[in-house]
């Protein structure tokens, strides 16, 4: 993002000031990170505690997808970021994933064509419980020049809540927990989807098995961080 602000964002950011993603402080001249990437998203505290995950080993055994693109760790002021926009249900951390996860698709995926743009659902018992799908909330703001339908798969309603069980526990759990929705025809297709949080990879292994059962060429995922270490 350009330093050079347009007449219309210094409006804006009047009007709502720019909050710092992982803290929440207003973030002005004075206090926004220094790093190019970063400024207008963090604060000077909190860049520096920003964890990436490039170097670090998320490679899973008998993935379903052909590969992963994950900016940032599960750890430090990216943790802090995640914990606003998922239990204190503060959107204001979304440009900062977003724009993440968007660069780590360009760099990593650099050449690949996709033909769809989705992202993992939700049941609506959790978005009726939270109000929103945050991973749907971070596929939104990511620009990039695909095609996208953010309902291409759908979630079965009896899963319940995934994070308070063990691994295997949850894998079985999910294995045959999304389908694709009716109407959709992925047959032949690259598909790139982008979900939270990588924990243990069987979500996105259950999304890549739907959409493979369904007829799709690949799947390819992007994650805005990476709970293992
Ligand atoms: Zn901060």
């Amino acid at each position: 993002m350009s330093k050079n602000k347009s007449e219309a964002d210094k409006i804006l950011s009047i009007l709502f000031p720019q909050k710092c993603a992982s803290c929440g402080c207003y973030l002005g001249k004075e206090n926004e990170s220094d790093d190019i990437l970063l400024a207008h998203f963090l604060c000077k505290n909190c860049a520096p505690r920003l964890i990436r995950a490039e170097g670090k080993n998320y490679d899973l055994p008998h993935h379903g997808y052909e590969n992963v693109a994950i900016p940032l760790c599960y750890d430090g002021a990216g943790k802090d970021a995640m914990l606003r926009l998922k239990f204190a249900l503060d959107i204001g951390s979304v440009p900062f994933l977003a724009n993440e996860v968007e660069r780590e698709i360009r760099t990593k995926f650099y050449g690949v064509k996709f033909d769809t743009f989705t992202c993992v659902p939700a049941t609506k018992l959790s978005l009726s419980k939270r109000g929103f799908n945050q991973s749907q909330l971070i596929a939104e703001r990511v620009g990039i020049d695909v095609p996208y339908d953010f309902s291409l798969l759908t979630k079965d309603e009896s899963t319940g809540v995934q994070h308070k069980l063990g691994a295997a526990a949850r894998r079985l759990n999910i294995e045959n927990a999304y389908s694709l929705s009716p109407g959709r025809d992925v047959v032949g297709k690259t598909i790139l989807i982008v979900d939270d949080i990588l924990t243990t990879g069987a979500t996105l292994d259950a999304c890549s098995r739907a959409l493979r059962l369904a007829g799709a060429r690949a799947v390819y995922a992007a994650c805005a961080m990476t709970a293992i270490q």
